[in-house]
């Protein structure tokens, strides 16, 4: 019996899921696996744990597992559906990497993918779940993959036990096909359920031109004219990065500030008539916008910037497209109102403004589920962790640039960069979809519809995307010993497998197949090599094959904490503050750059001299994060050194997870998470050296001669095995001056020029 509050009762009643928790359950008391369908902002994730909770499927002290591909979304709507239940977060609870509030008491369990993989390793049958909730498939992250994968025989494995797990399959896209045409995965098709959404109509606004660069720009536009001219409702803009964001939060801040009585700036003074007559128009505009109910209007006939200059876009703007444009006759012809001061400061129109990304601090993350303060309007700037996750209320009025930045891997030579693409149709409808949850609302496409017509229908899975061998190395854990037999959904390439495998053997965690050439190709085409003791012991840490190989060599001479150090900081990434973002403000130019010469002394001091200078920047990692514990992991400490707070904290809980997992390897070790640690004396830096070079053995560059110089493009410049054009130490890299001439490094990310970041000296006898 669950005791809800009778106004949560009634916003539960309002989901359009809610009317089909009969035939859910039904289906799920019928059938072992069951594909739910449903529109983002449907109830699936909030309601359906809701139901099998209530339908006894947490009895006998068993737990109802939902896994999300985000750890925002776990976090999140574990929070959610214990407010809803009006239960306390020791039953509904979640886990993520290396975070939770999970007890002995918790019936549900929100996890990220990862942390349900990990128990499956522990207990294949995942005997204390009765139902499992693959949430978010449609994400087709690799670890969701994977799971519905295992999960298709594990049912099978419970089912002859009569210990029935039922496995249920949420996407908010109707696109199942992976999971219900593949005989393999799943002999029996199960059945899919469509819930019926009730979404509202939501009007698509293409731009006849699309802009080349300056989407942000674009948006910035967008947001004001919707602001000056539309009816209440929030706006939910969507653009790729984190810096991009701020940017879009600070100008939109500056243009439309809270406070409504503050004392005006210098720059606000130099022409307070043409000022005061201009809030006049444009309070008295938005009154008339606000009569009006659900206007058609076309927001891309007018701009609001300042006369003379917006001429040129206006002209371009003014014959854009209406698709599906209904009602014309409420459109406002307000054309020549495009004399408005873009950027000045308009107080009279409060507008709040909130960020949302995934490397978000999560209190900062909730504050987009608030309603916004009285008498303001709700602006969200998101990256697409909004478009399926989280469900912004109140939002009527979405701006999509119609981008998103992934990191795209060379499936050859494992280089990364991070790439501004097109998203998919199917995402730009998903998009689209988050002005339609409370009313009709409307989405401001940043671009033509013909360029919409090219986009890809749907993202590909991201297991063909990305390198795959911590997946193979935790399958090979399992004792999948035939990865290419796995019922992958969709399987990774071959190539992908075949890199997997070999870097694998490369660190010994797999047992290299007899060297007979033939056999050998044999064996690698049936990518079938067992697992060796020292790959178990790898897989039982939960980071990158080649950071367990470190962790796994450094029992002796007291290198442990260190490695764990080390390998945490370089799992969380990003430990520094961006500084290199563009400022908004001379000011904060002057501070950026105070900073940025701040951060690069500290990174000198941190690397120090001599043998531990040679750790380069893993050394650097290192002294951070002990300077920082030492001081007490203040926030404050992580502003004055450009420290990124959050990932700090997310390193001090990954030290005590890998210090937890290196004591079960070896005991007799007794190793704690030390706040005071000394730093290592030259002896131990030399094995760190060692170790390093043992992990990131593939990841060798050597500084090309001076008498190699064909070209001056290869001046400074290293070569790696793989890649034939030049790599290049980064310049944020303590041995970006040194130029050792051999060196390791964590990863090369290409940007303008390819870049090694992470790098570590290597000597060559
Ligand atoms: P789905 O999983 O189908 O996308 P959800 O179960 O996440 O849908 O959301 C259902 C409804 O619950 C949405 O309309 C959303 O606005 C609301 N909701 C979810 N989380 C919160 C929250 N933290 N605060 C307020 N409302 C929320
Ligand atoms: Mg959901």
């Amino acid at each position: 019996p669950v005791n809800r509050s009778p106004e949560m009762q009634e916003e539960r009643l309002k989901l359009p899921i809610l009317s089909e928790e009969q035939v859910i359950m039904e289906a799920v008391a019928e059938h072992p696996i069951v594909i739910i369908c449903g529109e983002t902002g449907s109830g699936k994730t909030t309601q359906v744990p809701q139901f099998l909770y209530e339908a006894g499927y947490s009895s006998d002290n068993s737990v109802i597992g939902v896994t999300e591909p985000r750890r925002v979304a776990a976090v999140a709507m574990s929070q959610r559906v214990a407010k809803e239940m009006n239960l306390s977060p020791r039953v509904v609870s979640y886990q993520i990497r290396y975070e939770g509030n999970v007890t002995e008491e918790t019936r549900i369990k929100f996890m990220t993918d990862g942390v349900l993989l990990k128990e499956i390793q522990k207990d294949f049958l995942l005997l204390k779940y009765k139902v499992v909730i693959i949430d978010e498939a449609h994400e087709r992250s690799v670890y969701t993959d994977i799971l519905i994968g295992l999960l298709s025989r594990i049912v099978c494995l419970r089912e002859k036990r009569h210990l029935p797990l039922k496995l249920l399959i949420m996407s908010a896209t109707l696109r199942v096909e992976d999971f219900t045409q593949n005989q393999r995965l799943f002999t029996q098709p199960p059945p899919v359920i469509k819930v019926e959404s009730r979404q509202f109509p939501v009007t698509v606004h293409f731009n006849k031109r699309t802009p080349l660069e300056d989407y942000s720009g674009e948006c910035f536009r967008k947001v004001c004219k919707i602001h000056r001219m539309l009816p209440a409702g929030g706006i939910l803009v969507f653009l790729t990065g984190q810096a991009e964001v701020h940017a879009l939060c600070r100008r939109l801040r500056r243009a439309f500030p809270l406070t409504r009585h503050r004392p005006p700036e210098k720059d606000d003074q130099r022409d307070s008539v043409e000022e005061t007559r201009r809030f006049k128009k444009s309070r008295a505009r938005a009154k008339k916008a606000q009569a009006m109910t659900l206007p058609q209007i076309s927001l891309d006939s007018y701009s609001v910037l300042p006369a003379g200059e917006g001429d040129e876009d206006r002209e371009a703007e003014m014959d854009d497209e209406e698709e599906e444009a209904l009602g014309s006759d409420l459109d406002l012809d307000l054309g020549d109102h495009g004399a408005d001061g873009g950027e000045q400061p308009d107080a009279s129109l409060p507008l709040h403004v909130l960020p949302l990304y995934s490397l978000l601090a999560p209190e900062k993350q909730a504050q987009v589920f608030q309603p916004p303060p009285e008498g303001t309007r709700l602006c969200v700037v998101a990256t697409n962790v909004a478009e399926t996750s989280l469900t912004i209320p109140g939002i009527k009025y979405v701006v999509d640039c119609g981008k998103v930045k992934k990191r795209h891997y060379d499936r050859v030579t494992g280089v990364s960069s991070f790439r501004v693409t097109w998203v998919s149709q199917a995402s730009a409808d998903q998009r689209a979809g988050r002005a339609g949850r409370t009313e009709p609302g409307h989405c401001y496409r940043l671009y033509s519809s013909a360029v919409f017509g090219d986009f890809e229908k749907y993202p590909p899975p991201e297991i063909t995307r990305r390198p795959v061998e911590d997946l193979i190395l935790q399958m090979k854990a399992l004792n999948i010993e035939k990865v290419i037999n796995f019922p992958f959904p969709t399987p990774p390439s071959v190539e992908a497998l075949i890199a997997a495998e070999e870097l694998l053997i490369a660190l010994g965690a797999l047992q290299a197949p007899p060297k007979t050439e033939r056999v050998k190709q044999l064996q690698r085409s049936r990518l079938s090599c067992p697992i060796t003791e020292l790959g178990r012991t790898m897989a039982t840490f939960p980071v990158a094959p080649r950071y367990a190989k470190m962790l796994a060599l450094s029992r002796q001479h007291g290198c442990l904490p260190y490695t764990i150090t080390i390998v945490a900081a370089m799992t969380v990434r990003e430990l520094f503050e961006e500084l290199d973002r563009p400022a908004a403000s001379d000011e904060e130019l002057a501070r950026l750059k105070g900073k940025r010469a701040r951060v690069a002394q500290m990174k000198r001091i941190w690397a120090g001299q001599g043998a531990s200078l040679k750790l380069g920047d893993l050394m650097v990692l290192l002294g951070a994060v002990g300077a920082c514990e030492y001081a007490g992991c203040s926030p404050q400490f992580c502003e004055a050194n450009g420290l990124r707070y959050k990932a700090m904290m997310e390193i001090r809980r990954l030290r005590g997870q890998l210090t937890t997992a290196a004591n079960t390897m070896c005991p007799e070790a007794g190793l704690f998470v030390d706040p005071k640690m000394q730093p290592p004396n030259e002896d131990q830096v030399t094995y760190l050296r060692q170790i390093v070079t043992a992990g990131l053995g593939d990841h060798l560059a050597r500084k090309v001669q001076s008498e190699d110089l064909v070209d001056d493009k290869w001046k400074n410049a290293y070569k790696t095995p793989l890649l034939d054009d030049p790599v290049f130490i980064h310049p944020s890299s303590v041995l970006f001056k040194e130029l050792p001439e051999f060196v390791v490094y964590q990863e090369i990310v290409e940007t303008t020029k390819m870049y090694m970041k992470g790098v570590s000296t290597v000597d060559m006898q």
